[in-house]
């Protein structure tokens, strides 16, 4: 399958309302801009070195969101640009995101990332430090940042059950933080689970594989 082939095949997949992330980890700038000319713009990415690279020599539209764990000596380098973190795994990584938001003079939007698989994941706030670190924020704590929302994943299992059990304790979170104030964005499924994912609820999904093949590393 063709790249673009590929790429109509995932998008024909989702419902109107969820927003296509593609994860262009590992895959060079030409390919990513195979896919930008096919009209997609949010790209994700996980490591900072590597969004480094390839963000000066990509197009200035593309909306760059960050999925994987970011160190907080590593926040400086994207605050200038990057449209959303969406892994924000501790509060000391906010106050940092907020301190670079602030010198760069912009809001940066960030989704929590939450940790919801059953099996043992580095990274991922639990849902208690989730609804705290929420609570400060809408007392004014974290002005210049936005809580767009949450991202989580599930375990890589095949027991339908488990994933939709671990998708749904994230969706139950986004409904109850949602009613304090209106969140816009829940980011779940990648490639193996995104269909599950918006039987969930999900509204942004992120996906790599489907689109780019199989990653070697
Ligand atoms: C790599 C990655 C994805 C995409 O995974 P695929 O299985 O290639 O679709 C999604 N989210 C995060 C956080 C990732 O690191």
């Amino acid at each position: 399958m063709s790249l673009q082939s590929n790429y109509q095949n995932i998008l024909s997949q989702l419902p109107e309302n969820v927003k296509l992330v593609t994860v262009s980890k590992t895959n060079p700038a030409e390919k990513i801009k195979e896919v930008y000319d096919l009209g997609q713009r949010a790209f994700g990415e996980n490591k900072v070195q590597e969004l480094l690279e390839k963000q000066p020599v990509l197009p200035n539209d593309i909306e760059w969101h960050l999925i994987g764990h970011l160190q907080t000596n590593k926040v400086k380098f994207v605050a200038g640009f990057i449209s959303m973190i969406e892994s924000v795994d501790s509060e000391k990584l906010l106050k940092e995101i907020d301190k670079e938001a602030l010198k760069n003079e912009r809001k940066i939007n960030v989704l929590l990332q939450v940790k919801i698989a059953k099996e043992e994941t580095k990274f991922g706030l639990t849902v208690e430090e989730a609804k705290d670190i929420f609570n400060k924020f809408l007392n004014g704590n974290y002005p210049n940042i936005d809580i767009k929302g949450l991202m989580g994943m599930a375990s890589f299992v095949d027991d339908e059950t488990q994933i939709r059990e671990e998708f749904g304790v994230l969706k139950q979170l986004f409904d109850e933080l949602s009613s304090l104030k209106p969140l816009e964005t829940l980011s779940m499924g990648m490639s193996g689970d995104f269909p599950l994912a918006i039987e969930c609820g999900s509204n942004s999904v992120r996906v790599g594989s489907a689109i780019f093949g199989e990653r070697n590393s």
